[in-house]
């Protein structure tokens, strides 16, 4: 199911906060504004799949976004929905006149606004596929059995199911078949050059939409294929759609690459590389474009095998990152053994980032820097991930990290949403 895309454009920052929070929680990938200028310009460049939008902003105010939107072909059909603290008839008229399609009066309730969403978004959705028929089958082709499933009598409805054992019961049982279900996607997070703001690459993540339980995350179900050797097929899925995807059709500035999580079960398998590459062939994807991702956690001890696969990768041009660096038992000692290119900065130390800072900020900034200190003396790129706020990536840009991923510059999204994204530069 694809992702759809909400621009929040709201000057109060705990409520912008909230509702980025809220909406990331129910699936829906979010980018936010401050004001009503800054909402026009990443409406023009992102046309989200829907708009939310505050009616008392600065500058230019709720009334005036929507009304510049709709004299634009490109923008004018987005659902907007105004968010008001007032109830009253005619800012409700006023609102309806220049086309907004809905009000939530604040304090709202979640229920109501991710209805609302929906709603509207789908409604658009249906008109916009009725005038070109053909469009979203492209975008998002169904592999073949897709329709029967709906009739597929073992989708059963189970919402009885409460406890976690239960829960976590019913993924083991349906996670080996959730591949010939199509219930598997992939949706990709922008990365930035922290100092020219061009979108330099972006990371392949997957996704579990399960008929009763709805959005698995990869932590819980991926921790369970890792079990056994489920992740070797659900890892080749995704290296393979996501080549696909890019492949013959490589799109950005010089230097994009596309970062791929792979498992060490799947670099444990002899033949590894030389799949890759013949994938890579397949899809028409230069091996130089693409960057592996290994966890640091789960490379306890790099064996012969993995070295021996990833030497071969390198050889070809095929960057490796070490992801989640630092949270590791034997970071250093792998930066020795395995032929890496990128470090990736955990999200756990770039969250406690903040200029006033208590103790735990202090600790943390001084751990990035020294791992950026150290990737520069080793001639290697730092990514910095699981950047929420302006104030993280103005310390992370001072401190040296050359490429800055996410919530703030762009949360997940589908291969068409990063496709219109990537017109889209960093505010400086
Ligand atoms: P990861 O590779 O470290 O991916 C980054 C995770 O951080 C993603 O979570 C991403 O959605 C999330 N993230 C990005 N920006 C922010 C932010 O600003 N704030 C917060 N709170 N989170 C942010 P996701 O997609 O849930 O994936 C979790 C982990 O699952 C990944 O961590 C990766 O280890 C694993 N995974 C995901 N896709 C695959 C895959 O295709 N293969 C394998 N082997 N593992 C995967
Ligand atoms: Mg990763
Ligand atoms: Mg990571």
């Amino acid at each position: 199911m694809p992702v759809n895309r909400v621009l929040v454009i709201e000057d109060d920052p705990l409520l912008r906060d909230a509702l980025v929070d809220i909406l990331s929680f129910q699936q829906f990938s979010t980018i936010a504004a401050a004001d009503g200028v800054t909402g026009l310009h990443l409406a023009e460049v992102t046309e989200p799949d829907a708009i939310l939008c505050d009616i008392d902003l600065p500058e230019l105010g709720g009334f005036d976004v929507l009304e510049q939107l709709q004299t634009k072909q490109a923008t004018a059909g987005i659902p907007f929905i105004f968010l008001t603290g007032q109830q009253s008839a005619q800012v409700r008229r006023r609102g309806m006149r220049l086309g907004a399609d809905d009000f939530l009066t604040k304090p709202f309730d979640v229920d109501d606004l991710c209805d609302a969403l929906r709603t509207r978004i789908q409604r658009h959705q249906s008109i916009v596929a009725s005038h070109h028929p053909d469009k979203d089958s492209q975008d998002y082709p169904q592999p073949p059995g897709c329709s029967e499933l709906q009739s597929v009598p073992e989708l059963r409805s189970v919402p009885e199911l409460r406890s976690v054992n239960e829960k976590t019961a019913l993924l083991v049982e349906d996670l080996p078949l959730a591949l010939a279900r199509s219930q598997l996607s992939v949706v990709y997070q922008p990365q930035f050059d922290v100092c020219t703001h061009q979108m330099l690459g972006a990371e392949a993540l997957i996704r579990w939409s399960h008929p009763q339980l709805g959005q698995i995350p990869p932590s819980v179900f991926m921790a369970m294929a890792e079990e056994s050797d489920l992740i070797v097929e659900i890892g080749q899925w995704v290296l393979e759609e996501s080549l696909r995807r890019f492949g013959g059709n490589l799109w950005g500035p010089p230097g994009f690459r596309l970062a791929i999580n792979v498992s060490t079960r799947q670099l444990q398998a002899h033949d590894f590389a030389e799949n890759l590459f013949s994938l890579c062939d397949s899809y028409d994807f230069p091996p130089h474009c693409l960057e592996v991702e290994i966890t640091e956690t789960l490379l306890l001890q790099p064996n012969f095998q993995v070295c021996r696969q990833l030497n071969r990768l390198k050889k070809k041009g095929v960057q490796i990152a070490l992801d989640d660096f630092g949270t590791g038992f034997a970071s250093l000692q792998q930066l020795q053994q395995i032929p890496c290119d990128t470090l990736k900065i955990d999200a756990c130390f770039v969250k406690e980032l903040r200029a006033n800072h208590p103790s735990a900020a202090i600790k943390s900034a001084a751990i990035v820097r020294s791992i950026i200190r150290l990737a520069r003396m080793l001639e290697l790129t730092v990514v910095a991930e699981g950047i929420e706020t302006a104030e993280q990536l103005t310390m992370l840009r001072r401190y040296g990290c050359d490429i800055a991923q996410g919530f703030l510059l762009g949360r997940p999204m589908t291969y068409r949403q990063l496709l219109r994204y990537s017109g889209y530069r960093l505010p400086h």
